[in-house]
């Protein structure tokens, strides 16, 4: 059906120049494609059921309007000669804010209404084409004397919506709504109103008389659009239109929208150059404008980019100082915060202990209960004891099932109080070994740790499920036991 109604479009439309100078006939071609794609559209979504319903049915509704547009005009020409504006206006004009309808409904579903920077980089963009509109295409033309009040309005409203339309469709293709052929087909659309529509105003301002074949070409090329609206309704992607899009956060600028946008904001520097150069600056208002307005979005990305940046690093800081499976500090956080532990203690005067902690036999236990039931043990070890230490103690997984804890203000004897503490609320009966050794107020970080590790080894030798203390070594004495 999507193959059949393509070929037979292509053929009409490229039949139409055939037909385009029988006044009646050329305009009962254009009727025909256009009603069909219309209802073609219609028939789509009947198929299909696709969850973005009201979109396709503004599309149809600004093609069918568009459309009817053309046999209005024909009969006010044939009716009272060449009228400008007319009723037939109104319809052409129709299609804008259908298309723009459709699109908002697309951008809904497709969840992109609620992003902002998609809403920025759409804006930048279209800041820059709107410059580019009113100086080529808006201002000059409510400067022809020969138009009306409603007449200026017209003209100016073809851009207007070129501009509007252009915009919906950057924030869409930002979302990288480019991948569903259906959604492609509706851009592609887009696109070729908008050429149709320069095209239009190139020739018109060049005084450039549109007729016969240009004319004929003109006409095939809005022909095309609403051809490519039906086909796009037809191909079974269409189902997928009003899915949510998965497109991440949206705050990576690509390559492409950073050409976009840095075009975008050369248009007011070009086109105040070209002014300038031709010896009259006729805009200044509208590139200050302009400018300023691009100025102040580029900035609030630009914000909004250092802020997402800034939580980023804070959330990778985090994960590179946090035990995976436990959520304690790992070992390096820990090995980073002792010297300044260390540091506090020498001016204080305080005492300060680090205990080593080894789960006793862990691998009989992963053994007998798996893996998966050890890293659940690890885990809720770890919950338990850290109920049990103060704000100011620091528990750390050192290694696989070793742990360290660092007790600042805490003599040996606290310490120990403490570790017992841990000892009793450990889960499952699991049993472990501590060394726990107290600063000398002289030793390195590495030398207490040092001692606590020996301590510890100690226990493991003494028969586990205990804790050993090591002795100062500047009192003179060994540390309790050696292997
Ligand atoms: P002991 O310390 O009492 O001498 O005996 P052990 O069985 O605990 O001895 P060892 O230190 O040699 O082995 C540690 C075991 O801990 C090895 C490994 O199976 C287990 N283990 C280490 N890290 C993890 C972990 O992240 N998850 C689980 N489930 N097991 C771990
Ligand atoms: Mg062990
Ligand atoms: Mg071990």
């Amino acid at each position: 059906m999507f193959v059949g109604y393509v070929v037979v479009m292509a053929g009409m439309i490229g039949f139409y120049p055939v037909v385009a100078d029988h006044p009646w006939l050329g305009t009962a071609w254009q009727v025909a494609i256009g009603w069909s794609a219309a209802a073609v559209t219609v028939l789509g979504v009947l198929r299909y059921r696709p969850p973005g319903r009201a979109a396709w049915l503004f599309f149809a509704a600004g093609v069918f309007l568009n459309t009817t547009g053309i046999p209005v005009a024909t009969l006010i020409e044939q009716l009272q000669g060449p009228t400008y504006p007319s009723i037939a206006d109104a319809l052409w004009l129709a299609l804008y804010p259908c298309l723009v309808a459709g699109m908002l409904v697309v951008q809904r579903r497709h969840r992109i209404g609620g992003n902002w920077t998609a809403t920025l980089d759409s804006a930048t963009i279209t800041a820059g084409l709107a410059l580019l509109s009113w100086v080529y295409v808006i201002r000059p033309s409510v400067h022809d004397a020969s138009l009306t009040l409603v007449g200026h309005v017209v003209v100016a409203s073809y851009p207007i919506g070129d501009v509007v339309v252009l915009a919906m469709t950057t924030r869409l293709l930002i979302r990288g709504g480019w991948r569903l052929p259906a959604l492609r087909a509706i851009v592609g659309a887009m696109g070729l109103l908008l050429v149709g529509d320069i095209l239009w105003v190139i020739w018109s301002q060049a005084g450039f008389e549109v007729t016969g074949l240009a004319e004929s070409g003109m006409s095939m090329i809005f022909l095309t659009v609403f051809a490519t609206i039906g086909s796009a309704a037809l191909h079974p992607s269409m189902r997928q239109l009003g899915e949510p899009l998965d497109t991440g956060s949206g705050m990576q600028v690509r390559p492409t929208l950073l050409v976009a946008l840095t075009v975008a904001a050369l248009v007011g520097p070009v086109v105040l150059t070209t002014q300038a150069l031709s010896g009259k600056v006729t805009d200044a208002f509208a590139i200050a404008a302009s400018s300023t307005v691009l100025f102040l979005l580029v900035v609030t990305r630009l914000a909004g980019l250092v802020r997402h940046i800034e939580a980023q690093s804070r959330q990778l800081r985090e994960l590179a100082r946090t035990d995976a499976l436990t959520g304690l500090s790992n070992r390096r956080d820990w090995t980073t915060h002792l010297p300044h532990a260390t540091e506090l203690a020498r001016r204080s005067g305080e005492p300060m202990t680090v205990v080593m902690i080894d789960l006793d036999h862990f691998k009989r236990f992963n053994d007998e209960f798996g893996h998966p039931a050890g890293d659940r043990l690890l885990k809720s070890a770890a919950a338990a004891w850290q109920e049990q230490i103060r704000a100011v103690d620091k528990l750390a997984r050192y290694g696989g099932e070793e742990f360290i804890l660092l007790l600042p203000g805490a003599p040996l004897g606290e310490a120990v109080e403490t570790v017992e503490r841990l000892r009793a609320v450990t889960p499952l009966g699991q049993t472990f070994s501590a060394g726990a050794a107290e600063w000398t107020g002289e030793e390195t970080s590495d030398e207490l740790v040092a001692r606590a590790d020996r301590a510890l080894y100690a226990a493991k030798h003494g028969g586990r499920n205990r804790t050993e203390v090591a002795e100062s070594e500047v009192a003179g004495s060994a540390v309790t036991a050696r292997s």
